[in-house]
């Protein structure tokens, strides 16, 4: 059966391109009725943070991105913080060394220098598997000084060879790289180690991360060797590298610093959880030519970790607020409202819970907007003129009183004169367009452009607005009326 992992490090907040291995990861699992498991690889307790832990689970959860086993949720193979498992990586250690895999280096950085340099061997070639070949007097006489050893794995002079899931058939060399430091000397595991004697012991079957991650594959696939001969695991996982995501413009990879990657900023911008998983699930893969949209169901039911393209992505942030807009309109009316009120409550328009006036108010005016805006952030701008508390003037933006005709005082006097003449019962969408087309339109010959503008901008203060007649509706006769007279004042 399918195991997948998402197994983060915990630094710096949650960004797009983890979010998109996290995804992948899960829509396979889900797709072959596999398990999703949540580890955390926060081994590096200088960079690593609780907040930022606290906010991978917070993403993943706005984002409705399950787990099967894993931190939160527990399972067969707790725990799963890696800052929770040194006597495990401190027993596996133990088999590697009685199987010979690896050995002990004393060798410092130092030394390493001083070697090459005169063996006339490059200094990038780093480490000269000299520790290989010490003898036991050699060892006693380090311990002896006091020094303690790092342990190295003693990497295999063959070509490694695997196929990788998404690029084919990759080789690295033999010789491309030392023996590597899997325990440092003092204890302290390193990543090419936890990463995957985790992966070994939690039974992973495919491994889907980044293709910046591809180095490490060699080293890891080295290890796997040894953890197979040590008879830690039976098996090596499949392994597939996810395209790079470039950034708007240029060849530079999409910065973690870069705004857009910023998952709680998009969140802040009003993405919806559907939106944006349904963006970035294009992040180098696709449902079919000619076809953008789609839902979570549909997207676990099609997707193939083999049908993922292996060449670089490039996020875009319009293509991603537009497709963001089409799954606002799919909502439900009801869960629109709903998710529009903490948008209203930061922009301080209404209290969450909102009050029941307001309450009934963002449910008359939400299904004005639902059709207009690509993120929810776009809301309160528009829905404001709505909030005012009783009494308070209107913020008429600058652009909608240049735009105002040299006629709009007349214009607004007329309207008022119109929507007197409507019955307070009767104040309609229909019958308020009814009036002011009567006395605009007809009464002082205008077209519907020039006409509109001046309500439009008494009414709420902007150039562009829901629709007229209906916001007018929703605000009433008398503060229809009041908004109009303020502005001819
Ligand atoms: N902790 C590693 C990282 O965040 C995981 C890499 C992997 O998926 O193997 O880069």
């Amino acid at each position: 059966d399918v195991r997948v992992r998402f197994c983060p490090s915990p630094t710096g907040l949650p960004h797009v391109g983890m979010i998109r291995t996290a995804l992948y990861n899960w829509a396979y699992a889900r797709h072959t009725g596999g398990k999703m498991i949540f580890r955390v690889e926060d081994t590096d307790a200088a960079r690593d943070s609780e907040q930022s832990y606290r906010q991978l689970v917070d993403a993943l959860t706005w984002l409705n991105i399950d787990w099967d086993e894993g931190v939160e949720t527990g399972g067969p193979h707790e725990p799963y913080r890696q800052s929770q498992r040194g006597p495990i990586y401190a027993e596996v250690l133990d088999k590697l060394i009685d199987s010979g895999a690896v050995y002990e280096s004393y060798s410092t950085a130092e030394e390493i220098d001083a070697r090459n340099q005169a063996a006339g061997r490059a200094k990038q070639l780093g480490y000269d598997n000299h520790d290989r070949s010490l003898t036991d007097e050699q060892i006693a006489a380090f311990r002896a000084d006091g020094r303690e050893p790092a342990w190295r794995l003693r990497v295999p002079e063959t070509d490694v060879t695997y196929v990788d899931l998404i690029r084919g058939e990759v080789t690295f060399p033999a010789g491309s790289f030392p023996d590597f430091v899997v325990v440092r000397a003092g204890g302290q595991p390193l990543y090419t180690f936890t990463n995957p004697v985790d992966d070994a012991l939690m039974g992973i079957t495919h491994v889907i991360r980044g293709e910046d991650l591809m180095p490490s594959t060699a080293r890891q696939l080295a290890l796997y060797s040894a953890l197979i001969d040590a008879g830690v695991t039976p098996f090596v996982p499949r392994f597939g590298h996810m395209p790079l995501v470039l950034g708007e413009t240029g060849n530079k990879k999409l910065s973690k610093r870069d705004p857009q990657a910023d998952l709680f900023l998009q969140r802040e911008k009003g993405f919806i959880h559907e939106g944006l998983l349904n963006y970035l699930a294009l992040l180098g893969w696709s449902i079919g030519p000619d076809r953008d949209i789609f839902s979570l169901d549909e997207f676990t039911a099609a997707f193939d970790i083999v049908d993922v393209n292996p060449n670089p992505a490039r996020f875009d942030q319009k293509k991603a607020e537009s497709i963001n807009g089409d799954h606002i309109r799919m909502l439900a009316p009801d869960d629109f409202a709903a998710r529009i009120v903490p948008y209203l409550a930061a922009a301080g328009l209404v209290n969450e819970p909102p009050t029941v006036e307001h309450l009934a108010v963002i449910e008359a005016s939400a299904p004005l907007v639902q059709e207009r805006v690509q993120v929810l952030g776009e809301v309160p701008g528009m829905l404001g003129f709505l909030f005012l508390s009783d009494g308070d003037d209107l913020d008429y933006a600058d652009d909608a009183l240049r735009s105002l005709p040299a006629n709009a005082g007349e214009v607004l006097v007329a309207s008022v004169g119109a929507l007197e003449l409507v019955p307070e019962s009767e104040f309609t969408a229909a019958a308020v367009q009814e009036a002011l087309s009567g006395a605009l339109i007809e009464g002082l010959g205008l077209k519907p452009r020039i006409a509109y503008g001046p309500p439009r901008v008494a009414l709420t203060g902007r150039r562009i607005s829901p629709p007229l007649f209906e916001s007018m509706e929703l605000l009433g006769k008398a503060e229809s009326i009041r908004r109009l007279g303020t502005l001819v004042s």
